[in-house]
């Protein structure tokens, strides 16, 4: 509908002296314009307080506190959901070119503002520029792809045909949905999930976590920038008592739209499953969980570029993703040159302030912290450590954490099974290439995974065998594309929805079939 070709858009060359300078120049505005400041609750289009504020700390240095949040009440939770479902009467009968011009207008008003988003995500979450940049660029493509896929859904498919009978068979939205999301995207993993109800003509109620609300608060102010009528999501922040269990259970949602842990999304499955009373609907869950991500290492490929890949997709922004590599299993014959080249990657890379872009930051809290040792302890007895499993050394105040290897890793260990969300790389050998693909299998998870190889022979076999989401051949397993790499894996990743994929709206959706005879 006139938009021009889609193109995703390109990532920042800090290594340009001009523009690291305007990336640290946003740095010095985030603190002038955000740092310090208490954000507000949306509820049906008015900023509210909640009962108290809570503090969000810069896990770069946890010693600053950077911003503070509203804790909703349970009254609050009852009023949000009631504003999101008077909001639906009107907005589900939006016009689908109004809804893709909102988000064609907040693609632009992004492309604007894309280094003061990343130095309130470097804040909050403790990427490093290029992590930081890469997310809100993934931002700008879901504005784009999204504001596409309104229009293609809001066509309807076209049916077999009868005489005498004229059938359509089109989509329409459902209802409220609930967002929850993760602190790791905290910027494109609600936004994806919003951006599917929206386009469907959904409304929604948007809970980020707790550790990275503004990067989720600017992108709801820059939808409501951009035309979105203000009471189409609700914003709330507070604690899981109150926006936990009773988000999901309460009665008036429609659908769970959930990226997060393993452990949390099946307690949300399960407890969605429970019809409430007055409930008229079977609720709906989008649940996208963990990894435990393998790459596969052949004899005969490019080891150089194997063990580039491994490193960056294990150990950027500190393993903390669910596409992040934490397996490596390499052929017999290759395996010592290998692991000797990725443990150099990793000894090469430095540990330090997300605000002066250091190659791998630290993880989230030291709650998150204290699970990775426990793994790295039991991890010495049962493996070998080749690098890392310590503190980096220097005056860091912060959860950082070297990125580790452990060599010799067999397939029952915790450390090869468990995902464990940090800079933390098990290294396996595998007889043959149909081994190691066995081992990669070898996972209750099945969300990303590598091969590497040059014979066309065996990537035929990868591309059926492996058993994953994602597949990536001869490339990292992190950095899906919206538009392009639909995101979403098999087994207990998830439901597969495939954010950023050709189906992804129909998840947002329930199809009419129209028969009229005349
Ligand atoms: N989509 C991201 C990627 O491909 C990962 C998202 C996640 O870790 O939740 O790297």
């Amino acid at each position: 509908a006139g938009f021009l070709p889609f193109e995703h858009a390109p990532y920042f060359d800090f290594t340009d002296p001009g523009v690291a300078q305007a990336q640290k120049d946003a740095f010095a505005l985030v603190r002038s314009r955000h740092v310090g400041r208490t954000f507000p609750l949306l509820i049906g289009g008015e900023a509210v307080n909640g009962a108290g504020t809570f503090a969000v700390s810069n896990p770069g240095d946890t010693r600053e506190q950077v911003w503070h949040f509203q804790n909703a009440t349970s009254e609050q939770l009852e009023q949000a959901v009631q504003a999101a479902q008077n909001a639906f009467q009107s907005w589900q009968v939006s016009d689908p070119l109004q809804r893709a011009t909102v988000f064609m207008r907040a693609a632009q008003l992004l492309r604007a503002r894309r280094m003061e988003f990343n130095a309130v995500m470097v804040l909050e979450n403790g990427k490093n520029w290029a992590e930081a940049d890469g997310e809100v660029a993934e931002c700008v493509d879901h504005f784009e792809v999204f504001a596409r896929e309104t229009l293609k859904w809001a066509q309807g498919k076209p049916v077999y045909p009868m005489p005498d009978e004229h059938v359509t068979t089109v989509y329409e939205p459902i209802g409220v949905v609930a967002v929850i999301s993760p602190w790791n995207f905290p910027a494109a993993i609600p936004l994806g999930m919003a951006l599917g109800a929206i386009a469907a003509g959904n409304t929604v109620v948007w809970k980020p976590a707790s550790e990275t609300p503004l990067s989720s608060y600017l992108m709801v102010e820059l939808l409501f920038q951009a035309g979105l009528p203000r009471d189409v999501i609700q914003f709330l922040t507070g604690g899981d008592d109150v926006l936990g269990d009773p988000l999901v259970d309460h009665a008036g949602i429609r659908m769970i739209a959930f990226t997060g842990s393993r452990e949390i999304g099946c307690r949300i499955y399960e407890r969605a499953a429970k019809v409430q009373p007055g409930q008229k609907w079977l609720k709906r869950v989008m649940a996208e969980m963990g990894g435990k991500d393998a790459t596969v290492v052949c004899a005969d490929s490019d080891l150089d570029a194997a063990a580039a890949g491994i490193a960056q997709a294990a150990f950027g922004y500190a393993g903390q993703k669910c596409s992040a590599c934490s397996r490596a299993i390499v052929e017999d014959s290759v395996y010592d040159v290998v692991l000797s080249k990725v443990k150099a990657h990793a000894e090469a890379m430095v540990v330090g302030l997300p605000e002066s872009n250091a190659a791998t930051g630290p993880v989230i809290h030291g709650g998150s912290l204290e699970r990775i040792l426990k793994f790295v302890e039991d991890g010495r007895k049962s493996a070998t450590l080749v690098t890392g499993g310590e503190k980096p050394e220097g005056e860091l105040h912060g959860a950082y954490f070297s990125p580790t290897i452990f060599g010799d890793v067999q397939p029952a260990d915790p450390l090869f099974q468990q995902e464990i969300f940090g800079p933390v790389l098990t290294f396996t050998r595998a007889r043959d290439w149909r081994h190691a693909l066995d081992l990669a299998n070898d996972s209750a998870y099945g969300l990303t995974g590598s091969f590497y190889s040059r014979d066309p022979q065996k990537i035929s076999e990868a591309r059926r065998l492996f058993h994953v989401g994602n597949l990536y051949i001869n490339r990292k397993c992190t950095g899906a594309l919206s538009g392009t790499h639909a995101f979403g894996g098999y087994g207990m990743s998830g439901t597969n929805a495939k954010v950023g994929g050709p189906d992804y709206l129909f998840w947002f959706l329930q199809t009419k079939t129209v028969a009229q005879r005349y």
